[in-house]
């Protein structure tokens, strides 16, 4: 279990350029799973048969490769380099960041202003930062960095006390993670059809595709979303209010199954079912009801002629930024809730309410 959540979290695949982690995922999974087949955005397909595969529901098991960044333009008079993100990143956490350029890796820092000559605490575009990668001047940076490539979190994976995970990208490779070991640690009588995508951070791209081809009845997306459980910045740092921002999903407290967000309305039937199943095998979990964010589930519901989908999520502080943190307990128990899933699933959980 866990085996290579570290090695996820450490490579580096911005939307666009996943091949580092999909290495990863086909040696994971390899024997493990009947068929395999990397489709032509990029996204893996494996089928793992079930015991009673013509009797059950296909399900679709999805978890994203990709990693949000940023991606260079271009390098200015003085050998410094421009860049745009690669999916949902707050300017604010940008300056004095550490990042890996380009394919080699390339160590720089993004520019912030020393607190000597920031005045104001105006919020500096992205458009306008600047990456320092040690250039003396503009041929140096040019010979180094070409336009297009990717710039990534230079941000290692540790263990912070026994119980919490801290990396970068566990959105989603946590979810990467955990559908490895769904497929690792066992048989299940329902057809698997895994997928392990590419572009979910700039629009659920690779999911639609991948979805398309491989027409499941079921749809589950494996998931890191955003905890709240943080206190308010902007209330008075004097108040003993602990007021959150969002308390309805905190790490620690059991994997999180979504009725809405942006992207889609989760199955009823399969919510129902999840809770049901939840509470039958004593896995704890948290309910969210905030319409922000989108997950592939999003994609996948509206393939084909439609596909009932639901999401199993695991709480993440300081998700798209280097340093993310996720519970052990939250993990094992969304591994728990999936097989659990994929052990009982059966048609009549399908039947009309
Ligand atoms: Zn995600």
């Amino acid at each position: 279990m866990m085996e290579y959540l570290q090695q996820l979290s450490e490579a580096i695949g911005i939307s666009g350029r996943e091949e580092a982690v999909r290495k990863i995922v086909l040696e994971a999974i390899d024997g493990c799973v009947d068929e395999v087949h990397v489709d032509a955005l990029g996204s893996i397909t494996a089928i793992k048969r079930g015991t009673e595969g013509s009797k059950r529901p296909k399900v679709m098991v999805d978890a994203h490769m990709d990693e949000v960044g940023f991606m260079a333009t271009g390098v200015d008079g003085d050998g410094l380099i421009k860049f745009v993100p690669v999916g949902g990143i707050d300017a604010r956490i940008v300056p004095g960041m550490r990042v890996k350029v380009g394919p080699s890796g390339i160590q720089g820092v993004v520019l912030s202003t020393p607190i000597h000559k920031n005045k104001d605490s105006t919020v500096i575009q992205i458009a306008n930062m600047r990456i320092d990668i040690g250039a003396s001047n503009k041929e140096e940076a040019n010979g180094k960095v070409k336009k297009g490539d990717r710039i990534a979190f230079d941000s290692r994976y540790r263990i912070l006390n026994d119980s919490t995970i801290c990396g970068k990208s566990l959105d989603d490779r946590a979810g990467c993670s955990v559908l490895i070991d769904v497929l690792r640690e066992s048989s299940y009588p329902c057809d698997i059809l895994a997928a392990f995508t590419v572009q979910e951070e700039i629009g659920l791209r690779g999911a639609m595709v991948a979805a398309r081809r491989l027409k499941p009845d079921v749809g589950l997306a494996l998931e890191c979303t955003t905890a709240g459980d943080i206190p308010n910045p902007l209330a008075d740092p004097d108040s003993d209010d602990p007021a959150d921002l969002n308390p309805t999903c905190r790490v620690g407290r059991g994997p999180t199954l979504s009725f809405m967000d942006r992207s889609m309305i989760a199955d009823p039937r399969l919510l129902r079912y999840l809770r049901q199943l939840a509470d039958v095998y004593g896995v704890p979990y948290q309910l969210k009801t905030q319409l922000g964010g989108g997950t592939d589930a999003g994609s996948i519901h509206r393939a084909n002629t439609g596909v009932p989908s639901a999401v199993i999520s695991l709480p993440g502080r300081y998700i798209h930024s280097p340093h993310a943190l996720i519970s052990h307990s939250d993990y094992l128990n969304a591994v728990r809730l999936a097989q659990a899933f994929l052990e009982n699933l059966t048609h009549d959980v399908l039947k009309p309410l």
